[in-house]
């Protein structure tokens, strides 16, 4: 029987395991073990699982139309080689910049995104900490073009969990900077100032296994000892229930959009830049509590 593509990454839990163990180890050893925290990892495990079970249900429904597109519509043929795996893995990777790119800077993909930043800390599990509300978002749109292009999908869903799967591994502050890969890779030390709120790293280095994208497109943020990382996201979430933990900001999000009194504040709740959201609700907090005022 040929090996499900979309259980990639479960199947790789066992090794992400191992590294969890490993960098648990180090850090006690290192006086550092109060970079974990019992409850947040509980909540990262419990949002992986969440999220493998709502993207395994989402690929079912998602790959019959790359299939479609792969079988009627696509521009090019390819021959298995690895010449035409690089090109995917090239292609899928440059999308992904994209697509992490969007989802922090519009509204809809962050109320998904930001379960992944709403941590305070940061280790491997923080990995694991991922949104079961991506296929809502429309994550599964950005890897269209790939079928699209002439990738079969069963290959496109392999290179976007890979993809994933070596993201687990920038996840750590065990790791310091890493010489010449810091120019080609996204590495711990790049990937840690992404998950930091200040004002120098916050909305940077977008990268998924290639940093290239981010100095080619000017999103690359060196992280600095003067400078350390603040972990989380400007907008705390304060809690441990992944459930809660996954539709916080999707709450806000339709609130704010319901309560808007005129079409550009509602537009900005929805798909406006998280701050440009931020400013958009406060103004209508505040003409209701004017409202109540006068009443
Ligand atoms: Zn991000
Ligand atoms: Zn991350």
């Amino acid at each position: 029987m040929k090996f499900p593509v979309e259980l990639i990454l479960l199947a790789l839990v066992p090794v992400f395991l191992l590294f969890v163990a490993g960098e648990l180890w180090l850090l006690r050893r290192g006086g550092r073990i109060g970079l974990y925290d019992l409850r947040d990892s509980l909540c990262c495990a419990a949002l992986g699982l969440l999220h493998q079970g709502a993207d395994k249900l989402a690929w079912l429904l998602v790959l019959p139309l790359y299939g479609w597109i792969y079988q009627h519509h696509r521009l090019f043929q390819f021959s298995d080689s690895w010449l035409s795996f690089f090109l995917l893995f090239l292609g899928q990777d440059f999308l992904y910049y994209w697509f992490h790119r969007v989802s922090h800077r519009v509204r809809w993909l962050w109320a998904a995104h930001s379960v992944h930043h709403s941590s305070t800390r940061m280790n491997f599990t923080t990995a694991f900490r991922q949104s079961l509300m991506y296929p809502l978002a429309g994550m599964w749109a950005f890897w269209l073009p790939l079928a699209w292009v002439g990738f079969p999908p069963e290959q496109v869903v392999a290179v976007v969990l890979l993809n994933l799967a070596f993201q687990f591994f920038v996840h750590t502050q065990a790791v310091p900077k890493l010489g010449w890969l810091e120019y080609v890779f996204n590495t711990p030390s790049i990937h840690r100032s992404h998950h930091a709120k200040n004002p120098r790293y916050i909305d940077h280095n977008y990268a998924g296994v290639l940093v290239v994208w981010d100095r080619l497109f000017g999103t690359y943020a060196e992280e600095l000892d003067s400078e350390p990382c603040d972990y989380g996201t400007v907008k705390p979430v304060n809690s441990f229930n992944p459930l809660w933990v996954s539709v916080a900001e999707w709450r806000d999000m339709l609130a704010e959009a319901w309560r808007a009194d005129n079409w550009r504040d509602r537009w900005l709740a929805l798909f406006g830049p998280p701050e440009a959201a931020e400013e958009a609700a406060s103004r209508q907090r505040a003409r209701l509590q004017a409202q109540r005022q006068a009443a």
